[in-house]
């Protein structure tokens, strides 16, 4: 996963006097601005007469005036939507013909009869675009360059497939013109199936990010039984043949030939088979012979899955909405799916329909909980309205809508009174034995405040915590409906979701969206004040990210490409950064780490990544898209010569070291033998690994010797080991390590060969020291229960620097993966930093200090300390 929100600057409140015709007793318009267009973010408080007639023509009219700085021309209308005498048309920005990425503009009008009054207009359309819309890579290149590039887990890499969708223009300065391409497959990790949106440099080649289109909920471990013996109406069809089929025609949406609610039955197949747009050709309705439909259709979840999106239909409706694309397109649910041969306890919303696991355990079918089902396919409405891209605080508002709106279905159907303590609990009818609380996946009334619990997940974890921040923000929306009831506050909601929100906004604009919408329903000062409150008291305040505390020193501030990897050396680091919005290619920066400005180290416009360095000089690697090759690059710290092309192939790189003019790499050859290549000086790379059934990882580099990770087999016997080469003599020492036990990670430093292992595979590791020619091994730190769960690891000469996954299951900023620290000679490790958020990737450099990137303070910057902070607030 690759791809941050685009942090545009707070939008500065200037209250500026719009040329209009507002009434003399109505406060004057307000204009917000936003940093890089011209086009304002939000105007409100107009009062100014538009055409009659058709309300995008109207609209288009509007946005024709110089103070907007938009061509109309450049507008294609997504939707209108109608709630009372307020007229919205909402419209998606071009370039060139080409649509620009999360760029929506929407106009606000209000009716009376015949008479159409402009109240307000805003969002995103970006005025300085010139990029040029002629690709320069075909769609099939970029396919295979989303496909190697965008998928992390080189298994899910394996079996997934690739389709070039269409060209986008990614939002950034000039624009970047970039593919679309679909990836779906597995992801075996992760155990959940695989479905991006990918996006590659249509000019570069250069693969951008990726966005995971699942909406799906946090893991859950299970196997299922049966689903609740509730009798309800189901709308089916009788087919030709005489048998009633899951197809529900009865909907206001049906026209006479589309507009259907159909239900199917996978009968335990495989999920792969129903990924993609809409369903197989081939694939038929659950199916009954009588129009009581049996028991089957209860265990596998078809009767639950066709009455609850009958439900979900009916809430919207009585918004005004018709379906989840508000045109009144089918809506397709398919229930008892497995996923390689395995129960799948999950359920999510693929972009066109529903798909759920058979139930798990505890477990029943996730579409026997009504609230699950509202969840997920409100995913659907928030896609076909605000969009809001699944990453960080945008995609925490996206899941928290879903929660929102999910709960209001499922209290409204049922008549759950909002008093009821189960109310704001998500999924807490799936379970067979757990009790409620235990059940939910989450709670809307957890209480959570941004500034106390925000979680400080870097963007390799959960997008960002899209889960686990949702109900900051899901939490203040809940407020509201219990202080207004459902009636007011769904209406709200749904009225800031579809006429106020934008793809990329953060929590204070959704804010600002909710409390826009109040204006604009006319709602009393009163009201209004309530719904200003409730994001207060969950702390969703313009600059509330600036009130989180750290204890370190921030070198870069918005570390935004997820690769980010320091390195450091000499008391000089090096880390490859992109632009705050991630469209930029990554560049190799080096700094100071007493501080000052990092200086830009990579001169090639590719993408560059990874980079080491000995103190003096960085070595890096850089992918050529088109050319699908792998470069390494060396450059001196100081710059005094230009950047240095040392070695281009085609093998996948996958890291590189450096030490004075020798350079050492590991990677997947075309053999798919992974293996460590060296190279010194200018002579040609050698391969340390090519002895048959001999593979090679993580390769050191230290005072003419490589360490690296050697994996080899013995007739039927696996065997891992730290190695050490003496590159002079070529003579290799492999550490003994008993057997079964893994190692990982070994560095060399000046005088020891350091590495963590774990002997017995329960994920808990210790450390080991040996001479850096591979003898006399010692414990530094001993494996076993009271190990540490280790993640990432460094070294220097006299301190091991190791991640640690805290113990414990309460979901807070102290289950975050945290730096420890311990020197070599023994003792205890001691926390590093007493920063609350995830601190990861991180390089030790002279005596204690670390250099790390820290997810606390709400984005992802590189830090530094100099000492361990020993023990922390709450005894971690
Ligand atoms: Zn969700």
């Amino acid at each position: 996963m690759s791809w941050r929100p685009i942090t545009l600057m707070a939008a500065l409140c200037l209250a500026l006097a719009v040329p209009g015709t507002a009434a003399a007793d109505d406060p004057p318009p307000e204009v917000e601005q936003r940093a890089g267009t011209r086009a304002p973010a939000e105007v409100y408080g107009l009062s100014e007469p538009a055409q009659a007639g058709d309300p995008v023509a109207a609209a288009k009219a509007h946005l024709a005036d110089p103070r907007y700085h938009i061509d109309p021309a450049d507008l294609v209308p997504l939707r209108t939507v109608v709630d009372g005498r307020d007229e919205t048309v909402r419209f998606a920005q071009r370039h060139r013909g080409v649509p620009v990425f999360g760029a929506h503009y929407l106009v606000h009008f209000r009716k009376d009869g015949d008479r159409r009054e402009v109240v307000g207009a805003g969002g995103r359309f970006l005025t300085e675009l010139t990029v040029d819309t002629t690709p320069a890579v075909t769609r099939e290149s970029a396919a295979a360059i989303a496909r190697i590039a965008l998928i992390r887990d080189r298994r899910a890499k394996e079996s997934a497939k690739a389709e070039t969708a269409g060209l986008v223009v990614i939002p950034h300065g000039a624009g970047q013109l970039a593919w679309h391409v679909v990836l779906t497959g597995r992801d075996p990790v992760a155990g959940r199936p695989l479905l991006l949106d990918a996006y590659v440099d249509a000019h570069s080649g250069r693969p951008l990010f990726a966005v995971d289109r699942l909406r799906m909920e946090g893991p859950v471990t299970g196997t299922g039984e049966t689903a609740h013996g509730r009798t309800v109406e189901l709308n089916a069809y009788q087919r030709a043949d005489g048998a009633y089929e899951l197809r529900d025609r009865a909907r206001p949406m049906w026209d006479g030939s589309d507009g259907e609610i159909l239900t199917y039955d996978a009968a335990g197949g495989d999920i792969t088979a129903w990924l993609g747009a809409g369903v197989p050709a081939d694939a038929e309705p659950a199916r009954s012979g009588t129009l009581a439909f049996g028991p089957e259709h209860t265990a596998s979840g078809a009767v639950d899955a066709h009455w609850g999106a009958g439900q979900v239909y009916e809430f919207y409706r009585r918004l005004g909405r018709d379906g989840l694309d508000g045109r009144g397109g089918t809506m397709h649910s398919v229930v008892n799916v497995t996923m390689e041969g395995e129960p799948f306890a999950n359920a999510f919303w693929d972009g066109t329909k529903m798909i759920y696991g058979g139930g798990v355990g505890d477990y029943r079918s996730f579409a026997s909980g009504l609230d699950v089902v509202g969840h997920e396919m409100t995913h659907g409405v928030i896609e076909h309205s605000a969009g809001l891209v699944y990453i960080g605080q945008s995609g925490a508002m996206n899941e928290g809508l879903a929660d929102y709106f999910g709960n209001a279905i499922q209290v409204d159907s049922f008549g759950i009174p909002m008093s009821d303590p189960n109310a704001s609990l998500l999924g807490e009818t799936l379970c067979t034995t757990l009790p409620p609380e235990q059940c939910a996946a989450r709670d809307l009334d957890d209480g959570r405040v941004a500034g106390e619990d925000y979680l400080g997940m870097t963007v390799a974890l959960d997008y960002g915590g899209v889960h686990y921040n949702s109900t900051i923000f899901s939490g203040a929306l809940w407020d509201v409906r219990e202080a207004l009831g459902g009636a007011s506050a769904d209406r709200l909601v749904y009225k800031a979701l579809t006429e106020y929100m934008t793809p990329l906004d953060d929590f204070v604009d959704g804010r600002r969206a909710v409390e826009l919408a109040a204006r604009a329903l006319g709602m009393s000062a009163r009201d209004r004040l309530t719904v200003s409150r409730a994001f207060d008291r969950h702390g969703i305040k313009p600059g509330w990210e600036r009130a989180l505390r750290t204890d370190t020193r921030v070198l870069i501030d918005g570390i935004t490409d997820p690769y980010a990897r320091p390195d450091v050396a000499g008391g000089r680091y090096v880390v490859s950064n992109s632009s705050p919005d991630v469209v930029e290619p990554s560049h190799i920066l080096t700094g100071r780490v007493g501080g000052g400005k990092p200086v830009r180290l990579s001169e090639n416009d590719r993408w560059n990544f990874m980079p080491a360095t000995d103190g003096k000089r960085a070595a890096w690697i850089s992918f050529d898209a088109t050319r699908q090759s792998y470069r390494i690059h060396t450059r001196p710290l100081d710059r005094s010569s230009p950047e240095k092309l040392v070695h281009d192939g085609t093998v996948v790189i996958e890291s590189v070291a450096i030490d004075g003019d020798t350079i050492a790499w590991d990677g997947v050859g075309p053999d798919g033998e992974h293996s460590v290549w060296v190279k010194r000086g200018d002579a040609p790379p050698v391969d340390v690994t090519a002895a048959a059934g001999v593979r090679g990882y993580a390769p050191s580099l230290k005072g003419g010797r490589l360490a690296y990770h050697k994996v080899w087999t013995e007739g039927d016997a696996a065997h891992n080991a730290p190695a050490v080469l003496d590159l002079e003599s070529g003579a290799e020492t492999v550490v003994p390590m008993p057997q079964g036990s893994v190692s990982a990670e070994p560095t060399l430093t000046g005088r020891h060969l350091v590495w963590i292992y774990d002997e017995n595979g329960d994920g808990r590791a210790g450390i080991m020291r040996a001479a850096i020619d591979g003898t006399r091994t010692a414990v530094v730190v001993p494996d076993g229960p009271q190990a540490p769960t280790a993640y990432w690891f460094d070294a220097n000469d006299a301190f091991a620097t190791i991640g640690v996954w805290p113990d414990g299951t309460e979901l807070s900023n102290d289950i975050l993966l945290k730096i420890h620290q311990v020197p070599l000679s023994g003792g205890t490790l001691q926390r590093f930093s007493c920063n609350r958020g995830l601190q990861e990737a991180f390089a030790s450099g002279d005596g204690r200090t670390v250099v790390w990137l820290d997810g606390t303070d709400g984005n992802t910057d590189l830090v530094t300390r100099d000492r361990p902070a020993g023990r922390c607030r709450g005894g971690a």
